[in-house]
């Protein structure tokens, strides 16, 4: 295939509002390859959190160089995240290296670091990517824009299910703020904030299932695309 025939499709929104699960379904149906952002910045969160803290941004940037991230797909299709070789895709998942990873993409040496990679990977692959600012920033020009987006109070409890499912005990208020935390950094840092792009079309899924969440999103998809391509 040309490399300038290839489609990309991204999924902004905020935590919990089910982006990753939706994507991944979908770029699954669709045989495009998905791409999980914020797994990216997790790894380098959770690589720097071993190092140190996190807020020192001079720490940080000196471990950039030392930090490279893979993305494998298994044969289960799923995307496995590798910091150094290791496979981290599990590791990544708990609320601590959630805090770490939204404090780290807040500094723009990171940003910068792991914007060519994101696009690289949108040159080679039809993909489903999402993030913060996949719309607004690293692929200004996708075919198909989303925000998806879901109440606070929606968003919180889905992710406090997960963390239950996992044995994870932290009360829904705790979940509720730290989601609260996330949504006022992403929003509110200098680079790349999480906003929603001009041409991206919203999708709300506080009153949506999880079938009706992705059919919504495809829906939209069609729109853009055509029937024949999506
Ligand atoms: O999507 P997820 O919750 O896994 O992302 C973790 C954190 O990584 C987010 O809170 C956000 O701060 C950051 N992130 C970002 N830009 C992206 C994807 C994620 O800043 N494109």
């Amino acid at each position: 295939m040309e490399v300038d025939s290839m489609r990309s499709i991204a999924i902004d929104g905020p935590s919990g509002a089910g982006k990753t699960t939706v994507a991944k379904a979908l770029a699954e149906r669709m045989g495009y390859y998905y791409v999980d952002t914020g797994a990216i910045y997790r790894s380098v969160g959770l690589y720097v959190s071993r190092r140190g803290s996190c807020d020192d941004v001079e720490l940080v940037e000196s471990c950039l160089p030392d930090i490279k991230v893979d993305l494998e797909y298994g044969e289960d299709g799923l995307q496995h995240m590798i910091l150094n070789g290791e496979d981290v895709t599990a590791a990544i998942r708990n609320n601590e290296v959630s805090a770490y990873a939204s404090t780290v993409s807040a500094i723009p040496a990171v940003r910068d670091c792991l914007l060519d990679m994101q696009r690289e990977l949108a040159k080679e692959h039809n993909v489903i990517m999402d993030g913060r600012d996949i719309g607004t920033v690293v692929l200004p020009d996708a075919d198909v824009k989303i925000y998806l987006t879901a109440s606070v109070e929606v968003r919180a409890k889905r992710r406090w299910k997960e963390l239950q499912e996992k044995g994870d005990t932290t009360p829904l208020e705790t979940v509720m703020e730290q989601i609260e935390q996330r949504d006022y950094a992403d929003m509110n840092r200098e680079v790349a904030p999480l906003r929603q792009a001009e041409d991206a079309v919203v999708v709300d899924t506080s009153e949506l299932n999880l079938e009706e969440s992705i059919d919504a999103v495809y829906q939209v998809i069609r729109e853009k695309l055509g029937e024949e391509e999506a």
